[in-house]
């Protein structure tokens, strides 16, 4: 049994892999990437990066992992998506490239590109009650918004105008920003207790 070294897979088929390696290895885990099915056997919780989920979905059909990832988080493996990784976690998605597909688990409907193409990317303060103060600096590029959440979805954090950027669900966490690239650690953190919470 594993409760205080938890052993954290990041999804590495493209994205940014390398910064949440360090963060989650900063917060006391043992992270790895995470390439082949077998190796997702030997993880207790796995991360999906930012990069863009259309491009993770085909490499994913490409390594063979895709079943074999949808299954073993439909089968409660722990997950944290950033901005792409939030997309392949969501059930439902709009505005994705033909053909598009995600692994799912999270009963969520995302926009993919949800700021259009005049605001490519932003920087935001925003209060999650969850993690408490001070507000966490959130830092968005081309990033989705989670349109629809059905109820088993708990909200965790929204823009000014209502749009909901972070959500949770069982032992799944999805934030449509980076949290790995501010320096603030608590999103991964949070995802940790969950690890953990479930394994012990
Ligand atoms: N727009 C990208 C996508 O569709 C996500 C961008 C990101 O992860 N920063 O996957």
């Amino acid at each position: 049994m594993v409760s205080t070294s938890p052993r954290i897979g990041v999804l590495a088929l493209q994205g940014d892999v390398r910064e949440h390696l360090r963060v989650l290895t900063n917060l006391g885990a043992t992270a790895t990437p995470v390439r082949r099915p077998s190796e997702l056997s030997d993880v207790d919780g796995l991360v999906i990066p930012g990069g863009e989920s259309s491009v993770i979905d085909k490499l994913s059909r490409a390594f063979g992992m895709r079943e074999t990832l949808r299954e073993a988080i439909a089968a409660g493996l722990p997950a944290y998506g950033t901005c792409a990784g939030l997309i392949l976690l969501a059930d439902r998605i709009v505005d994705g490239i033909q053909g598009q597909q995600t692994f799912g688990g999270l009963d969520v409907t995302v926009r993919r590109n949800a700021f259009g193409s005049q605001v490519d990317s932003f920087e935001v303060d925003l209060e999650v009650p969850v993690l408490g103060p001070p507000a966490v600096h959130a830092v968005f590029i081309r990033a989705p918004l989670v349109e629809q959440a059905g109820p088993g979805v708990e909200p965790l954090a929204t823009l000014d105008d209502g749009s909901v950027v972070a959500v949770r669900q069982g032992s799944i966490l999805g934030t449509s920003f980076h949290p790995e690239v501010t320096g603030d650690a608590r999103f991964h953190a949070l995802f940790l207790d969950m690890v953990r919470a479930r394994i012990r």
